[in-house]
């Protein structure tokens, strides 16, 4: 059993087919997806993301505003996301959320702001955060050390892939590291090193689809039924059975969220 932990199949590159590639990750083992809402906070795109969780069983909804759209991010916004947590309850956490200073889609004061007061918002909900870090590891931690860790509350590092400082901080700071199709790059031997190191109890696996396609897929749009790559990947580099991995992460994932697990 495997838990995508960081998907979005709510956009139009799934239009075509989202049905049938929900169908297909249940085929592999995938009983859980969790589809994270992003974009322009005033599109819709959010809303559609809610309205996935009520088409399929299998999926939940994390919603919140991406770094690169931190200028967007208004009280309405912040309203908005507030509301639709509240009032559904497959929708489990706040994000992706967090800084990309690689891209800079929105200027840098912007995005730490707009971070933080995500961050205490989620904690005012007690929900769970997803975090993305790209190029900005240590503004990040200092967010993440004045604004969440006296929640008392769990997050995940999503996509991971910084430093083994950044990993270490992270856990050191309640969080989970979620790994995707990256570490199944033949270039990524610094970021296999550093799975190597985090605890088990503390990993999940994800695609991020459509992005992000693992090895041996490379090339074609990247779906939640790939995400058992990353486990196949993470299976050798640990020495414990593919099936373990999916077994392990799982169970993070579930008990991250309070969730029981379907049976595939
Ligand atoms: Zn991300
Ligand atoms: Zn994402």
């Amino acid at each position: 059993m495997f838990v995508d932990s960081h998907a979005h199949i709510d956009g139009p590159e799934f239009d075509a087919d989202r049905d049938e590639v929900i169908r297909r990750a249940r085929e592999a083992g995938v009983s859980l997806i969790l589809n994270v809402g992003t974009g322009d906070p005033h599109s819709g795109a959010i809303e559609r993301a809610v309205d996935l969780t009520a088409r399929s069983e299998n999926v939940y909804a994390a919603l919140g505003t991406h770094p690169h759209d931190a200028r967007l991010y208004d009280d309405a916004a912040e309203d908005k996301i507030r509301k639709l947590i509240n009032d559904n309850s497959r929708v489990i956490a706040w994000g992706e959320i967090g800084l990309d200073f690689h891209y800079d889609n929105s200027p840098r004061e912007v995005q730490l702001e707009v971070f933080r007061r995500q961050l205490r918002a989620a904690r005012e909900l007690n929900v769970p955060v997803i975090i993305h870090t790209r190029e900005a590891e240590v503004e990040t931690i200092e967010a993440l050390r004045t604004e969440w860790s006296g929640a008392g509350l769990p997050g995940i590092m999503h996509c991971f892939s910084g430093s083994q400082w950044l990993a270490d901080n992270a856990l050191q700071l309640g969080m989970l590291i979620s790994f995707s199709g990256i570490l199944t790059f033949k270039k990524a031997d610094d970021l296999r090193a550093i799975a190597r190191t985090v605890p088990l109890e503390r990993l999940l696996i994800e695609t991020d689809c459509p992005y992000l396609t693992p090895v041996p897929y490379r090339g074609k749009r990247n779906e939640p039924a790939y995400v058992v790559e990353v486990a196949r990947c993470l299976s050798n580099l640990r020495e414990i059975s593919f099936e373990e991995v999916g077994e392990v992460t799982a169970a993070n994932f579930a008990r991250l969220f309070g969730l029981a697990l379907p049976v595939v």
